[in-house]
């Protein structure tokens, strides 16, 4: 059992920086947490608070209901994997994988035990006598993990675990940490600038900006309920388009036509978010439809981006590039007048100043 609890947890660095701000977060035990935002939004030092790296300014952390605050992080029974593994050169995979266990006087025979079940359930039995040096990004990867396994923790936390290998290999780890984590229902917290990490690999999901947290759930949830324009932004690839919108009887007027949502209670300007794939070209003619002139084509295999740029006219003042993700069919090509057409009722309205999703 670990439940981790962040009851309005700060963190306020000694030049003044308020690099987390008033969190509160329930982690259950078993859970997988991601925190995901853009570089400097707290992400780091939130997961180093919980980790007992870095000391709470204000608030408190419980873990299975006790407050470990002024803890230190041998005694906090969680285990962390770094961003850049962190592995002994001079020592064999074995003796790293050993080593929190050594550092414990655990008897010889319990680690020789611990070590070849966690080398077993990470696929490095055959690697146990190499030192990093002779391992490839990935099996390193694996080793850091293997030496927080080892140790039974109540918790894992991974800081980019995965930020040093390729694009393949960070693909293959990923489904790989997902079925350990669902073998083991060790409680982890995630930490990631990556949003398709988020998406795949958490239960939930907690979007942080500039010390804030934005929104909590699980993925698909907040994909479809984005509760502002940061979040909408930062969830979805590619993000979605903001048209800048005037809010008329007929409906929004923007720079690819009116948009027919008629609302009450709507301010007289809103920001339009349409997801690239709710576009669908004029094979499927349902709902509301806009024309314009396809500037470029990126064909991505399985689909392909369509990029259109509007030009300023008498009420918009702004160039603005709507992007669609159309599958790979799709009989559209560059320079064309192309219709597209979009379900009206998925359109999210955000408030122009606060951001905040209206729909
Ligand atoms: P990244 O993905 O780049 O690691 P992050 O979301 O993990 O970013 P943090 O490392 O938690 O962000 O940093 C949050 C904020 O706190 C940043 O503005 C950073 O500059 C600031 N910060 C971090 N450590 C210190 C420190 N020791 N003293 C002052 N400010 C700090």
């Amino acid at each position: 059992m670990a439940e981790i609890v962040l009851d309005g947890v700060s963190k306020r660095f000694p030049d003044g920086t308020t690099a987390v701000h008033d969190v509160n977060l329930t982690i259950a035990d078993r859970e997988f947490v991601i925190l995901v935002g853009p570089s400097g939004c707290g992400k780091s030092t939130t997961l180093n608070m919980i980790a007992g790296l870095e000391e709470i300014s204000a608030g408190e952390l419980r873990i299975d209901g006790v407050r470990v605050n002024e803890r230190a992080p041998r005694d906090r029974d969680i285990a962390m994997v770094f961003q850049s593994y962190a592995l002994y050169p001079h020592m064999t995979v074995r003796e790293n994988m050993a080593f929190p266990l050594t550092l414990a006087k655990t008897p010889k025979p319990e680690i020789a035990a611990k070590v070849q079940h966690a080398a077993e359930l990470l696929d490095l039995t055959a690697l146990l006598d190499r030192r990093p040096a002779n391992l490839s990004g990935g099996q390193r990867q694996r080793v850091a993990m293997g030496r927080a396994l080892v140790r039974d923790p109540k918790a894992f936390l991974m800081d980019e675990p995965l930020s040093n290998l390729d694009a393949k290999l960070r693909v293959q780890m990923r489904t790989s940490i997902s079925r350990l984590q669902k073998r083991l229902g060790t409680t982890t917290v995630y930490v990631t600038h990556d949003q398709t990490e988020a998406m795949t690999l958490g239960d939930r999901i907690v979007i942080m900006e500039s010390g804030l947290v934005q929104q909590v759930g699980a993925p698909q949830d907040i994909y479809d309920h984005p509760a502002n324009r940061f979040v909408a932004g930062f969830i979805g690839s590619p993000a979605m388009n903001f048209l800048p919108a005037e809010v008329h009887d007929d409906g929004l007027h923007t720079v690819i036509g009116t948009i027919p949502v008629r609302r009450a209670g709507l301010p007289r300007e809103v920001v339009a978010g349409i997801r690239p794939e709710l576009f669908q070209d004029t094979r499927i003619r349902h709902g509301a439809s806009f024309t314009g002139t396809v500037d470029i084509i990126e064909s991505m295999g399985a689909e392909k981006l369509a990029y259109f740029t509007f030009e300023p006219g008498t009420s918009f003042t702004q160039e603005t590039q709507v992007v669609a993700r159309l599958d790979a069919k799709s009989p559209i090509s560059e320079g064309d007048p192309t219709t597209l057409w979009y379900d009206p009722a998925a359109v999210h309205l955000f408030h122009p100043e606060t951001g905040v999703n209206l729909t």
